[in-house]
């Protein structure tokens, strides 16, 4: 068991018997099963039709037309309208993949296509007993495997469909005329349930390891990108995301600011406050810090004990500047008595800002915003430093 407490650890701990997890997680899983599931729609529709195919083609040996009396001859135009209404249950979600339609069609046409082929195939076989073909009953145990197919759906809805399928047999037995057709249909009924039963609990035996992988998953990544007090990213999440944003700016002429934040001696907050004081201030800091970002490339993160860093991709110097001044006007605004700070009686923050400049890496750029968070809090804190050439 997880011992963190992201909130994949947290529903881990909860459980999720009946294969559903809290609505937003629910929403990452299906969104992270979706991943993929047009190339995975697209091979099962293809492989539908194939087998499909290759069953209604047989006919065309094992069915002796010239043989049949009159009443197996008026079966024979449901049998093809069913081969076609089958065919077309498989098409519906094949193209469904090939143009990318909504999730949501594609899944209400894959529960179609469940409950097409499945029902039809029943029939198909029911109807081959009645004209004295001889047939493979192991076609209707492949499509129960097939209905309890893992996709992005939840398993719920393909046991409604298996239920439906046997539903749909056990009706065909009790309306089959003659009594040795209906012993063997009865015997089909008690196969496919059999096969419903155990497919059913190995599926759900998938689902629910599929989705306790994605939750063991979801911990280590969150973990691996975030710090653990503050739920800010951390350090190497911002070094990665540094790159990537300045390359980005550069390519599209756009300016990017870096500024770094320190809280104001907190060193000795924490030797007059106690520690776990002073983690409960740096959440708040932390607070302030993300509600100053708003951008889809912009980014804070938490890079040392008590120091910030806010990435804002596209403000110009003046906006950045802005920020700066309103995040430190804002760490001051909590009013966390601070007894010990010889500048205020509150919590206070120094905040150092620099621009991306054309011959940057991402190491210079962190290091002009660090001398200039050295010159505010040398120049006497709670403040908004900006390089010289910056600076109001
Ligand atoms: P300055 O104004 O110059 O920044 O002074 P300062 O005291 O804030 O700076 P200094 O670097 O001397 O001290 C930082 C302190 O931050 C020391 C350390 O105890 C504290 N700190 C670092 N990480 C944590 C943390 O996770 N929780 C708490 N409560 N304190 C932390
Ligand atoms: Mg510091
Ligand atoms: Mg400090």
């Amino acid at each position: 068991m997880l011992a963190s407490s992201t909130k994949y650890a947290l529903q881990l701990r909860r459980g999720f018997r009946w294969l559903r997890f809290d609505a937003s997680l629910e929403a990452e899983y299906r969104a992270y099963c979706n991943n993929n599931e047009y190339t995975r729609v697209l091979w099962f529709s293809a492989i539908c039709m194939l087998l499909w195919g290759g069953f209604a083609l047989l006919d065309f040996w094992r069915i002796d037309t010239a043989a049949l009396d009159a009443h197996q001859q008026a079966l024979l135009p449901h049998l093809r309208g069913v081969r076609l209404g089958v065919a077309a249950a498989i098409a519906a979600p094949l193209l469904c993949a090939l143009w990318r339609s909504p999730m949501r069609v594609l899944h209400t046409a894959l529960v179609l296509l469940g409950v097409g082929l499945s029902c039809g195939a029943v029939f198909a076989v029911y109807v081959h007993k009645l004209l004295g073909v001889p047939h493979e009953a192991a076609i209707l145990v492949l499509v129960m495997l097939g209905v309890f197919t893992p996709f992005a759906t939840s398993l719920w809805l393909h046991v409604l469909v298996a239920l439906l399928y046997l539903a749909c047999a056990a009706a065909l037995t009790w309306a089959a005329p003659l009594p040795v057709v209906r012993a063997e249909m009865l015997r089909l009924d008690v196969v496919l349930a059999l096969s419903a039963l155990v497919v059913g609990f190995a599926a759900y035996w998938h689902e629910y390891q599929r989705r306790e992988q994605f939750l063991y998953r979801g911990d280590a990544h969150w973990l691996a990108m975030r710090d653990v007090l503050t739920g800010l990213y951390n350090r190497r999440m911002l070094n990665h995301h540094l790159e990537q944003v300045m390359a980005q700016a550069r390519r599209e002429g756009q300016p990017l600011a870096l500024l770094l934040v320190d809280v104001d001696h907190f060193k000795a907050y924490n030797d007059a406050h106690g520690h776990l004081q002073g983690d409960a201030v740096l959440q708040q800091v932390a607070q302030v810090v993300l509600a100053c970002i708003g951008r889809p490339l912009d980014m804070v993160a938490r890079v040392g004990g008590e120091e910030f860093a806010v990435l804002l991709y596209g403000s110009d110097a003046a906006h950045a500047r802005a920020l700066g001044q309103s995040l430190v006007a804002g760490v001051r605004q909590r009013a966390l008595a601070h007894g010990a700070s010889p500048v205020a009686e509150v919590v206070t923050v120094s905040v150092g800002g620099a621009m991306l400049q054309a011959e940057d890496r991402p190491q210079s750029l962190y290091a002009r915003a660090d001398r200039v968070l050295y010159q505010a809090k040398n120049s006497g804190r709670d403040r908004c430093n900006w390089e010289a050439a910056l600076q109001a």
